[in-house]
């Protein structure tokens, strides 16, 4: 016999998860007809929903056996619900799928198929178009992606979807990094493994709306950089010295200046000022750089939990 868990993160998907269950639930029977040694858990993670998602999943739960629920006391975030489920999980495989259907279910047999075989560890996804979301959102997107691939260690994929399947081993691996501050697309590259990517084309939400906001992507975006790389440190620490050498050159042509003709030693009084102000503008630059990894080391070491449980069920075996 062999288990998946699905590990499904819900943030106010009231609206979303009956078409979800449709539509998951369609797939995992059809597997278990056509795989007859497989077979399925649900983890439902309800990351401190203030509408009816907690009364859906109860609802779930009780007409289904494969589902488990967990309730967090508040919002701890998406990266907090994926911890959750991945602590939570007891199959030999694991898989995670967004709650409004972005991530096709249709896509799991294909998933199960390539870590099967063992010839892979994963099946991961990647949207090849990124249709429907605002093209601005998009550029800084591809940006980013750009960034992070130049600067960190951990391979993050163009379009990488946290919709994936994993073997035990790769779970185990995953959980392993206890780290405050959750960066999954980092997580997942750097754990390393073999990786097998399916593509597939972006769809909208099938209801509801996103959580995330263009500034929430942003912030997002700047923990991931912070957590997977320390490259902006070595960033300031170049723009410092490129600052002493101008400074410098800048020293002996004065010097030599006011040596030839003394009469102009005291001009630039403006020029002066527009060096202070971007001298001052890159120091607290450099200190704001600065300032975020400590921001993050403070939290990373107060060992705080990365969620709280209010209420779950537990599934019999
Ligand atoms: N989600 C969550 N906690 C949050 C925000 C989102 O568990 O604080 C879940 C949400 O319910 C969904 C998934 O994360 O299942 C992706 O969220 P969303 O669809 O809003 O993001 P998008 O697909 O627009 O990037
Ligand atoms: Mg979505």
């Amino acid at each position: 016999m062999e288990k998946i868990s699905i590990i499904v993160p819900c943030y106010k998907e009231e609206a979303a998860l009956p078409y979800f269950w449709e539509e998951s639930s369609k797939v995992t029977n059809d597997m278990k007809v056509k795989y007859p040694e497989l077979s399925f858990e649900y983890i439902f993670v309800d990351d401190g929903s203030t509408d009816g998602t907690l009364k859906v999943l109860k609802e779930l739960a009780a007409a289904s056996p494969e589902v488990k629920y967990v309730s967090f006391s508040r919002n701890f975030g998406k990266e907090a619900a994926i911890y959750a489920g991945l602590e939570k999980s007891t199959g030999d495989y694991v898989a995670m799928m967004d709650a409004d259907l972005q991530d096709p279910p249709s896509l799991l047999p294909k998933m199960y198929e390539c870590v099967k075989s063992g010839e892979y560890d994963c099946a991961a996804t990647r949207r090849v178009d990124r249709k429907g979301e605002p093209p601005i959102r998009s550029f800084f997107a591809r940006q980013f992606y750009k960034i992070m691939r130049k600067i960190s260690k951990a391979d993050i994929v163009d379009g990488a979807r946290d919709f994936r399947l994993m073997t035990r081993q790769m779970v185990d691996a995953i959980l392993s990094m206890s780290e405050y501050n959750r960066f999954s697309k980092g997580i997942f590259g750097w754990v390393g493994f073999k990786t097998k990517w399916l593509e597939f084309e972006n769809r909208e939400r099938i209801s509801g709306e996103t959580k995330w906001s263009f500034w929430k992507l942003l912030f997002y975006s700047i923990d991931g950089i912070v957590a997977f790389s320390t490259a902006p440190l070595a960033i300031a620490s170049v723009m410092g010295l490129i600052f002493c050498l101008m400074a410098f050159i800048g020293i002996i042509v004065t010097i030599i200046r006011a040596l030839v003709s003394p009469a102009s030693s005291a001009f630039g009084w403006p020029s002066m000022i527009c060096v202070i102000l971007l001298v001052g503008g890159i120091l607290m630059f450099c200190i704001g750089i600065l300032g975020q990894y400590l921001a993050k080391t403070y939290l990373e070491v107060k060992r705080r939990p990365i969620y709280i449980v209010k209420e779950e069920n537990e599934i019999k075996e």
